[in-house]
């Protein structure tokens, strides 16, 4: 299996050189040259398996010759070895044909959790055997940060060093990544928003001199593992509800666009998905693109759902890139556009989206009432992300067709808005019921690259 970037002019690589590589080196996101399909003999035997044995079906034919089947079998055994429910991403039901999916029993309470733990093995086991030692740099809204520090604390070949968004994150998510005491992980508050961080992130990457010399890697959802190990839960998802014989629909919850990308994936590879819907908040320029309205930036209104409060989403370059017939010279042209404020789409690509994704918003008070409602109706409480998927598909949702809302967060991460709409404060699971003891290690940094660049070189020196 090789991988193409979305702007078309850098190098093909294995599985292996674009999960090390993380963004391509035209300024693109890697991209199988092909999607492998699945016969729906394989995805109806997939009834009766685990989770990891779903997991072996549905990514082996991505990852080529990187590990052996035995290998692979391993680290994904031990990837979902920590999570808290057996099932590991169990589905409730909140009304006739409605599911929550519940992404957020890993070990940080949110989603990010399925990818980060997989590829925090696949990069100890690849970089190992090589020798290498790499240092990933990540940008974060809140729980990719959290994630990343959890799965690669204490690793032997690597560093992480996380931006995030000073005073944009919740309490929770900040101590995840401040409390850490492992010597290999950094968070650095960013004078800025998500978008300022996700920036900075890109200018490091497109500078080789410091690329190369650092040996940087990333693990932000440019990182073609990350979607991939995010497709599994599709799959068993769906298949618990009827498939290949019954068609399904997810209601996503979305920013960078990377979990709804994996529903396409799974879609592509022939899980019948029927609707896959785009969830945003109030930073609702994915879905003023998906009606029409082309793609262009208005600023970033910080939220209850804040893991969403993004205005460049980074993945939608690879719904782009399909959409655009895989015509990188297209794409890189949208994303020039892009870096002076907003493009429009062609006609033929917008029919190409429509065919594949929906679209709907949630104000503020929509999503509060929404966490509201869901309580007094279902008794179960839902983070501000999931409220926003639950507001979404509820009036989107085809009452014939089960519709799958992903909770992509446990709502102790965000117990401010959970308490504010219902009176209830949840309380964080057992096994981080110290978080707000320990200490943290706080450092702040200007929303500028050459600092960035200093500061970071100072950390893996040490
Ligand atoms: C990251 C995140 C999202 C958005 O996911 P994308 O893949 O960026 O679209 C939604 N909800 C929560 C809780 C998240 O952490």
């Amino acid at each position: 299996m090789r991988y193409i970037s979305t702007r078309g002019s850098a190098p093909d690589l294995s599985f292996e050189e674009a999960m090390l590589t993380g963004l391509a080196r035209d300024g693109g996101l890697y991209v199988p040259a092909q999607i492998p399909t699945l016969d729906a003999d394989t995805i109806r035997a997939m009834g009766g398996q685990s989770y990891e044995e779903i997991a072996f079906t549905v990514m082996r034919p991505f990852i080529g010759d990187t590990f052996t089947d035995a290998e692979f079998r391993d680290l994904i055994a031990k990837a979902y070895a920590g999570f808290g429910h057996p099932s590991r991403a169990p589905l409730v039901e909140l009304a006739p044909n409605h599911f929550l999916l519940e992404l957020f029993h890993g070990p940080t309470l949110a989603f990010k959790d399925f990818a980060m733990q997989l590829i925090g093995q696949m990069f100890q086991l690849a970089l190992g055997r090589k020798g290498e030692r790499v240092t990933i740099v990540g940008a974060t809204s809140g729980d990719t940060g959290s994630a990343a520090i959890e799965a690669f604390k204490g690793l032997e070949n690597v560093d992480v060093v996380i931006l995030y968004p000073h005073g944009r994150v919740s309490d929770v998510q900040r101590r995840q990544m401040t409390t850490p005491s492992e010597a290999n992980v950094h968070a650095l508050a960013l004078d800025g928003d998500f978008d300022d961080c996700q920036a900075r992130l890109k200018d490091m990457f497109n500078d080789f001199e410091f690329r190369d010399g650092v040996r940087l890697a990333g693990v932000n959802s440019i990182n073609w593992g990350r979607v991939l190990a995010q497709v599994v839960y599709y799959f068993s998802s769906a298949v618990s509800l009827g498939a290949p014989d019954r068609a399904v629909s997810f209601t996503v919850p979305t920013g960078n666009f990377g979990d709804i990308f994996a529903g396409y994936i799974a879609k592509r590879m022939g899980l019948p998905i029927d609707r896959l819907v785009v969830a945003t908040n109030q930073n609702d320029i994915l879905h003023r693109c998906l009606s029409g309205q082309g793609y262009h930036k208005s600023g970033v209104h910080p939220s209850i759902s804040p893991s969403m409060d993004i205005q460049v989403s980074s993945n939608f370059e690879r719904a782009l890139f399909d959409a655009y017939d895989r015509d990188g010279g297209a794409v890189k042209q949208l994303m020039d556009e892009l870096a002076q404020g907003g493009f429009d789409v062609s006609q033929g690509a917008a029919e190409v989206l429509a065919e594949h994704y929906g679209s709907g918003r949630a104000s503020e008070e929509e999503t509060s009432q929404t966490i509201t409602d869901t309580l007094a109706q279902t008794g179960h409480l839902v983070c501000p992300h999931a409220a926003v998927g639950v507001k979404v598909a509820g009036e989107q949702r085809d009452p014939a067709t089960p519709m799958i809302t992903l909770a992509t967060a446990h709502p102790a991460k965000f117990p401010d808005a959970v308490e504010a709409a219902t009176g209830i404060r949840p309380p964080l699971p057992a096994r981080m019921a110290d978080l707000f003891e320990r200490d943290e290690r706080l450092t702040r940094v200007p929303n500028d690259l050459e600092a960035l660049k200093t500061h970071i070189k100072g950390l893996i020196a040490q």
